[in-house]
């Protein structure tokens, strides 16, 4: 095998699309049952198609020429973020109050979501590039020309070249790294995962009510358990729905769920009227329940956005022959969509530099 690609999302899956179009033998590992990471989609039960995003939404393409360039390749459209009319101020004063709240500049949505992203990397790679469930626990060099990877099952793997496309600290706390210094270890515990503590909810609606009233979808909000939502609904209103950050702490959310539930529905009425108590469908999703994306690290620090980390982050490893590459690795964005791209599509060029050596 030239490359082993561990961790098969965003990443991963830019590094191995681009070192499979240059020719090479690529292999990717996930330890999830799962292709996309942080990337998810709610899916229709009927037909699979993606109904709402429970990672990641926005992209910048305006600004992050990667993103730009990524959708063009894959040929994805998106979308603008409905913001018309007033969001819903709650818990800033004695009653909630409607206001317009401006939208962010160059901040579009991709149709079908980030997961159509992932859906078009995993269709030019091909299935049987990807292996799921199978978690790396070591990797370690076996000769001048060989490395190896350990899975959890025990088996082994040979490869010429390795990209680790998993979160730094997980890989930190989880992965064997025999070669690693202490001062990559140590810059690797120090890079929180972004987002990696957050929850979203999706409420599914048969219309989106809250426009007929004037209403963005927008709530900014101090009390209740989502702390800001948005109007997430198809590009033609169709299937209507608002997502919303939860603020409750994960201990929390986790003991509570059907007292969470029922806090999100009431918050929601609360701001868009009683209709929005009887949503279709309330689903939840807890990235800081995911070992494979959150550390204990992250659960007792939530982080702010990731400024730019160390250059040891970006190096290359064992000669060449090993290199990170996930979103936080990125000079570009890193944390975002945008870095994610950056990240596989850096590792998997400096590889091809140097896949004859
Ligand atoms: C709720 C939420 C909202 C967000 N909103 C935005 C947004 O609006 N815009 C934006 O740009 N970004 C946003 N982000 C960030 C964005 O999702 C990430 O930057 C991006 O998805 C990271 O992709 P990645 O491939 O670098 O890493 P990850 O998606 O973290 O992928 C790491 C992969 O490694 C796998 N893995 C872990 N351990 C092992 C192991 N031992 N062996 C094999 N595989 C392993 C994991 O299962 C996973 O598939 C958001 C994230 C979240 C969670």
């Amino acid at each position: 095998m030239d490359v082993v690609v561990i961790g098969a999302s965003l990443s991963g899956l830019t590094a191995a699309a681009t070192l499979l179009k240059a020719g090479a033998d690529v292999q990717l590992l996930e330890a999830d049952t799962y292709i996309g990471g942080r990337i998810r989609a709610l899916r229709d039960p009927i037909g699979n198609r993606a109904l709402a995003d429970l990672g990641p939404t926005w992209v910048w393409p305006k600004y992050q020429p990667v993103v730009a360039q990524w959708l063009e390749t894959l040929g994805l459209q998106t979308l603008e973020q409905f913001n018309d009319g007033d969001a819903v101020i709650l818990g800033f004063g004695p009653a909630p109050v409607r206001q317009p709240l401006p939208g962010q500049e160059g901040m579009v949505r991709i149709v079908g979501g980030p997961s159509a992203l992932i859906d078009a990397l995993v269709n030019r790679i091909g299935h049987d590039n990807i292996r799921k469930s199978a978690p790396v626990v070591e990797v370690s060099e076996k000769g001048p020309e060989q490395l190896a990877v350990r899975l959890g099952s025990g088996e082994a793997i040979t490869a010429r070249k390795i990209v680790l496309s998993i979160p730094l600290r997980v890989a930190a706390e989880t992965v064997e790294l025999p070669w690693a210094t202490t001062a990559l270890i140590d810059a690797m515990r120090k890079t929180p995962t972004w987002m990696s503590t957050h929850a979203k909810a999706i409420a599914l609606y048969e219309r989106p009510f809250w426009r007929e009233a004037g209403l963005s979808g927008r709530i900014a909000s101090r009390s209740g358990p989502l702390v800001e939502a948005h109007d997430h609904s198809g590009p033609d209103g169709s299937p209507a729905a608002i997502f919303g950050f939860v603020g409750w702490p994960p201990d929390i959310r986790r003991r509570d769920t059907d007292g969470l539930k029922e806090a999100i529905l009431n918050q929601l009425a609360e701001c868009f009227g009683p209709e929005a108590a009887h949503a279709m469908d309330l689903t939840g999703h807890d990235w800081a329940a995911n070992p494979n994306i959150v550390t204990d690290l992250d659960l007792s620090a939530p982080a702010n956005h990731p400024d730019v980390g160390p250059a040891i982050l970006r190096q290359a490893y064992l000669g060449g022959r090993v290199r990170f590459a996930v979103s936080e690795t990125s000079e570009a964005s890193p944390g975002l969509i945008e870095g994610a791209l950056a990240a596989g599509e850096k590792a998997a060029k400096d590889i091809l530099a140097r896949i004859g050596d």
